[in-house]
């Protein structure tokens, strides 16, 4: 297996190529909404990318809702791009300084033709920033070939039959993009050289959290099978599963392709057939609805193939599936196919009539599409397309959530790449470099060195990784204990939670505390049942008040030392909120 991995980072901040926020805009109305179609054109070398012209035979409508507080006319690209965001720049520069990478001198944009709809310009700005960069791992060094800066897609919103619907709040923002070179050694350590990335990404504290920020892209090829490229592999838990079951695909595509030249079908030729008559009376619900609505029945007969529709490629999907996804390109909801049981279409006698009239011998199978005449008709040719295919095909594949994959799109061809000449190149010169300097972060390497210092092993491990770790170095900046501010941020909101005490604004809480506790109004001890009190909408002081957690100091506690003739454990048993051990000791 080779292996290799691409992540895209957003980055916080302004868009790359405007003055919009690049924040979402949640829960918002659009305030605009186009309609826009794509074409394919030629490149500067003179050729149609592969990839786009499978996208504009689909001939699909684009419809885009533009935000009012995140968007301009430069998403709707009816005004040329500003410059490059230069603080984006220093951010991609700081992480190329990390890994060590070769700066290039200028930066050059470049267009990336981009034909699914989710730029409205139909291409993707992008610039090398540095390269030759390199990663330390647990099994050796890894190469990191390519940093690059890029500006982020629109989101999409929904799929109708012709038209996809994209919001445009994203459109713009930056994105750095890091590749690796294809050293991976196994699953384990994919997910290795994934966390170490964004481990190091968010030590800069300049990139973006949460859900979707971060997107990791697998490419996977074995010897005898092809490039596959993984596209947005979310939870890094799974890709170990991705690359498993990616090779196993591809062994298992190798062993039926071998089957099928055994039984001499290559190249198939086959004529499609309108089977509508067969089905005029079916029961089955699916072909009723789509007859009705003026719908046809094709069918196309796939030589020596019968037994193989069904074999397993990936858990719960089977060649028959891979021929459906590209069906499913021509805009039909799916295939049916003789490996199936025709009962799950509550068809009766319908299969065996479909193989009378297709005049089909025994290991012959055949494959249906109800649907619209030129919609089938597309489809079945699509299917047909796939099984001449004998070969494993370069593809780009869609990451489930399970840890399967399906078919997205033809793997793009070279001739993506054109410069843009609506902005002009970037020089990193000494001033863009030393402002990177005085602007850069510790990187995580070092921010591991000084955790380690402050806090034990396990607990530096757990706030390195930490979505507070900046407010963890606020907080210790100010004074608090790092064990105690590590230990609430990642024991006792965690527990909290647990229990559905949540916080609407985390950070805004525990800075609140943290600033009382350290003027000395409340015990450690009280945190908990502080912070159980903040939850409900109050101030710390009001908690404290309500709760009677006020801290013992002064001529009180040496009364109550005292009186208890010092005896610790009883003091602690009684006053345990609202005293620190550690002002006893004083006292003595
Ligand atoms: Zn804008």
């Amino acid at each position: 297996m080779k292996c290799g991995l691409e992540i895209h980072q957003r980055i916080a901040g302004k868009k790359l190529f405007c003055n919009c926020p690049s924040e979402l805009a949640e829960g918002k109305d659009p305030v605009v909404i186009v309609d826009r179609r794509l074409h394919p054109v030629f490149s500067e070398l003179g050729e149609i990318d592969r990839a786009s012209l499978a996208e504009f035979k689909k001939s699909k409508v684009f419809e885009y809702q533009a935000f009012s507080e995140s968007n301009c006319l430069i998403e709707l690209d009816e005004e040329p791009p500003f410059p490059l965001n230069r603080e984006a720049l220093k951010i991609v520069l700081e992480l190329a300084m990390q890994f060590n990478a070769q700066i290039v001198d200028e930066v050059h944009i470049m267009r990336k033709i981009v034909i699914d709809g989710s730029n409205t310009t139909g291409f993707q700005r992008t610039a090398v920033v540095a390269f030759n960069g390199e990663l330390e791992t647990s099994k050796g060094k890894i190469g990191i070939p390519l940093i690059a800066i890029e500006e982020e897609s629109s989101g999409i919103v929904e799929t109708k039959n012709e038209k996809t619907v994209y919001r445009l709040d994203r459109l713009g923002t930056p994105l750095v993009e890091i590749t690796t070179t294809p050293d991976i050694k196994d699953g384990k350590h994919l997910r290795e050289v994934a966390e170490k990335i964004g481990l190091m990404l968010r030590a800069t504290g300049k990139v973006a959290r949460g859900i979707g920020t971060v997107r990791q892209d697998v490419n996977i090829s074995t010897e005898k099978g092809a490039r596959v490229e993984i596209k947005g592999a979310q939870d890094l838990k799974l890709l170990p599963e991705y690359s498993s079951i990616e090779i196993k695909r591809q062994e298992k595509l190798i062993e039926l392709i071998d089957e099928l030249k055994k039984r001499n079908v290559y190249p198939l030729k086959s004529k499609q057939v309108d089977v509508t008559d067969v089905f005029s009376k079916s029961s089955s619900p699916l072909i009723k609805k789509e007859l009705e609505m003026g719908g046809v029945v094709l069918a196309i007969k796939l030589n020596g193939h019968g037994g193989l529709l069904g074999t397993e490629l990936q858990p719960g999907k089977r060649y028959g599936t891979e021929l459906s996804d590209y069906a499913k390109h021509a805009g039909v909801k799916g295939i049916i196919h003789s490996d199936e049981d025709p009962s799950k279409y509550k068809f009766g006698d319908e299969f065996s009539k479909v193989r009378e009239k297709l005049k089909l011998a025994e290991n012959d199978a055949f494959v249906l599409v109800v649907a619209p005449p030129e919609k089938a008709e597309a489809a079945l040719n699509k299917v047909l397309e796939r099984a001449n295919m004998d070969y494993v095909p370069e593809e780009t594949r869609r990451a489930n959530p399970d840890g399967t994959t399906t078919y997205m799109r033809p793997l793009p061809g070279r001739a993506r790449l054109y410069p843009e000449t609506d902005v002009p190149p970037v020089y990193v010169d000494e001033k863009l470099l030393s402002e990177t300097k005085d602007s850069m972060a510790e990187s995580y390497e070092d921010k591991k060195k000084s955790l380690g210092k402050i806090l034990n092993e396990q607990m530096a491990d757990r706030m390195l990784r930490s979505k507070h770790l900046k407010l963890f170095e606020q907080l210790v900046a100010k004074g608090v204990d790092p064990m105690l501010a590590a230990t609430t941020i990642e024991n006792t909101l965690v527990s909290l939670r647990r229990d559905g005490i949540v916080f609407k604004d985390e950070k805004k809480a525990l800075a609140e505390l943290f600033d009382e506790y350290l003027k000395g109004t409340f015990a450690k001890a009280a945190i908990p049942d502080i912070l159980s009190g903040m939850a409900k909408g109050k101030n710390v002081k009001e908690v404290v008040k309500e709760k009677n957690l006020q801290k013992i100091t002064g001529d009180e506690l040496k009364k109550i030392v005292k009186e208890y003739k010092g005896d610790m454990k009883a003091i602690m048993a009684e006053y345990r909120l609202r005293i620190d051990p550690k002002d006893i000791k004083v006292k003595k």
